[in-house]
């Protein structure tokens, strides 16, 4: 783990700890220029542990646990969350109790499942899935690890905000966009750009912080839009991005406040776009990136469009995580040829 001393871990020696961060920053100059944005960056998210961001609030929140005696932990997942914190609990020898929706990624639910977590499908979305652990921590006494309802995972995530400054040499880009679920990511990064200043590690302008929600699940944009301080409850959330499925995000006032301070937006994408994007970042970047990630690089096209983004801004886009992760989204019908079968002549 990186900025140790930053980290509310009064032992780092013992840290619960998979080797996430310090992902590739990665310059992408091909989408850039068809975008129109000359100094245009991934940050390849997809790298850690699990294959997501949420390695990084995983690694935190399950090593502070374990450190003030929490032996039992339950939560409510979109599917990610979920899968890290399953890793990391199976590998700190804790007990998790993780509820998710029954159309989550496949993924998620095995590989929650195959570390051990005691793993649960809800026909519903997150929200439902927060009711019934918060009945069962009620009853039994388990530790609710719910976003936002612990303090620590947020300073796990908050470690995205370091090292972009670290990787730039310490001077900030122009904007950052992140596809929000619950923002817990982008209050984090928010969290960090107060301290290293605090720090004397930055100085100047902030980055405008972006988010990006799907057009089925919004709640954030629109909320942002009317100029109002918290969000309403989406209803009917839908979308291919489960990661940002999140109909109501509990510290939807904290990302409002991180919009509105530095001077950025919040922008919905369509899920044609987000499959467009994926496959655009593909072909052009050799990345696959998560129909999350995806929503955000094509919202800093359609910024740029706008005239929200300048040419000549540096644009940083968090890439949540790993592609591999959504095989179902991608699923070409290749030709089969027979043993002794030629290719076609190009
Ligand atoms: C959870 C998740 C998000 C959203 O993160 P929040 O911190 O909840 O806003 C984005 N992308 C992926 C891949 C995720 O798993």
């Amino acid at each position: 783990m990186a900025v140790l001393e930053l980290l509310p871990s009064d032992d780092p020696q013992h840290a619960i700890t998979l080797g996430e961060g310090f992902t590739p920053l990665l310059p992408t100059a091909g989408l850039g220029k068809l975008y129109g944005l000359d100094d245009l960056w991934i940050k390849d998210e997809g790298m850690n542990p699990t294959g997501t961001f949420k390695a990084r609030g995983a690694a935190v929140g399950v090593t502070r646990a374990r450190e003030l005696g929490i032996r039992r932990l339950a939560m409510p997942t979109a599917g990610n969350a979920g899968g890290a914190w399953a890793v990391y609990a199976a590998r700190a020898g804790m007990e998790l109790s993780v509820v998710m929706p029954s159309d989550a990624p496949a993924l998620n639910q095995r590989e929650a499942f195959v570390v051990g977590a005691k793993t649960y499908l809800v026909r519903g979305l997150i929200s439902d899935a927060g009711g019934i652990v918060a009945r069962y921590v009620h009853e039994t006494g388990a530790f609710d690890a719910s976003t936002l309802k612990e303090p620590y995972r947020i300073e796990g995530k908050k470690t995205m905000g370091y090292e972009i400054a670290e990787q730039f040499g310490w001077k900030l880009p122009d904007a950052i966009l992140y596809p929000a679920g619950g923002g817990v990511g982008i209050i984090g990064i928010w969290k960090a750009l107060a301290e290293m200043e605090d720090l004397g590690w930055i100085h100047g302008r902030w980055p405008k912080l972006i988010v990006v929600q799907a057009e089925g699940c919004a709640p954030l944009v629109r909320a942002f839009a009317e100029g109002a301080e918290v969000s309403e409850f989406w209803s009917g959330a839908a979308t291919i991005a489960a990661g940002i499925r999140v109909p109501k995000a509990l510290g939807d006032f904290l990302v409002l406040r991180a919009l509105r301070e530095t001077g950025g937006t919040a922008v919905a994408i369509t899920d044609a776009e987000i499959m467009h994007a994926m496959h655009e970042t593909a072909q052009r970047e050799g990345l696959w990136v998560c129909p999350e990630g995806a929503a955000a690089i094509a919202a800093a096209g359609k910024l740029r469009e706008s005239g929200f983004l300048r040419a000549d801004e540096r644009v940083v886009v968090l890439n949540t995580g790993t592609g591999i992760k959504y095989p179902d989204l991608v699923t070409p019908e290749l030709p089969v040829l027979s043993p002794d079968g030629n290719l076609p002549p190009d």
